[in-house]
């Protein structure tokens, strides 16, 4: 194995470096991205047609270093192999076919055992179309849940989706354009009719960003039919729960005051209603008084 004769930019600690790649425009690659795939000794990836084609796309050549494929069908018989070459000081990196690895992609199991194997593990990060997706979206970006591809079928996909209906952020999903329609239908049953946002072909040419309810977008896309290209669908969190009424306040604290002292009473209320305790406290002498 003859190492890269370039003079080593991107800082490659010896262990597996995880190289986000393009979701779709090929300049979506970082310098140390490629530095790292320049200076490796040892290349995996996901399919090795796509590696060689990017790395083809900026001029890198192997140049005698292993380019190994690594995927959920070869992972038990390749993982060993890998873990070797790691064991002996190497630097290397890992690119699934498009974004950063282990999201809906490859790699988790193999940075897991690395991590157990006490060997660093490290990352260029760059492109994840979830993220893109997110930062488009208009929907909240406080917190956010990705939730991966949803099951085809409809049975499997309504439990699974209902899993995800208390989630206090925007959900996010792959989804493939076949099933978009369906899908959104589904959502909009589980979920209720909330805001949501379907982008598509991000980075690319005919890149897209439909924001909506569930309901329209289920009608818009039942209408004009699957769409071309990849999709992530984004799902609003449900609308925060209403203020306490003054009557629901009363009767939770009448409730309450039937078996608990006031201190016990207005704690307990206020906690259930998310009310200050000191307000709750001053209504529930009022109504003990009552
Ligand atoms: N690891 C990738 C990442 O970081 O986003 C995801 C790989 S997953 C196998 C592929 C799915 O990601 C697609 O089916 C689609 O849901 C989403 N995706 C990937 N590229 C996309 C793009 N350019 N526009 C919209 N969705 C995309």
């Amino acid at each position: 194995m003859s190492k890269s004769k370039n003079v080593a930019k991107s800082q490659l600690r010896p262990g597996l470096t995880l190289v986000a790649t393009p979701i779709g425009n090929a300049s979506d690659i970082t310098i140390r991205a490629l530095d790292a795939l320049r200076d490796a000794d040892v290349l995996v990836c996901e399919d090795t047609r796509m590696a060689r084609r990017l790395m083809d796309m900026h001029g890198i050549t192997l140049e005698g270093r292993p380019l190994i494929a690594y995927h959920d069908h070869n992972a038990a018989a390749t993982m060993p192999k890998l873990l070797h070459f790691l064991h002996k000081g190497v630097t290397m990196v890992y690119l699934s076919d498009a974004g950063t690895p282990l999201v809906a992609d490859p790699g988790y199991k193999l940075a897991q055992e690395v991590i157990r194997e006490g060997i660093n593990l490290s990352s260029t990060p760059g492109a994840c179309a979830a993220v893109m997706a997110l930062t488009l979206s208009g929907l909240p970006s406080d917190r956010f849940m990705f939730a991966g591809f949803p099951p085809p079928k409809r049975e499997a996909r309504r439990t699974f989706l209902s899993g995800f209906s208390a989630v206090p952020g925007t959900i996010i999903f792959y989804e493939s354009p076949r099933r978009l329609a369906g899908c959104l239908t589904d959502m909009g049953e589980v979920f209720g009719n909330r805001e949501a946002a379907v982008a598509r072909e991000l980075t690319k040419m005919f890149e897209e960003v439909r924001r909506g309810s569930l309901t329209d977008l289920a009608a818009h896309y039942a209408e004009a039919g699957a769409p071309k290209g990849e999709i992530v669908l984004l799902v609003a969190p449900p609308a925060p729960a209403p203020p306490a009424t003054e009557e629901v306040i009363d009767t939770a604290l009448r409730t309450a005051l039937a078996t608990m002292s006031v201190k016990d009473a207005a704690r307990e209320v206020a906690a259930t209603l998310n009310l200050p305790r000191k307000q709750v406290y001053e209504r529930a002498l009022a109504v003990r008084e009552e």
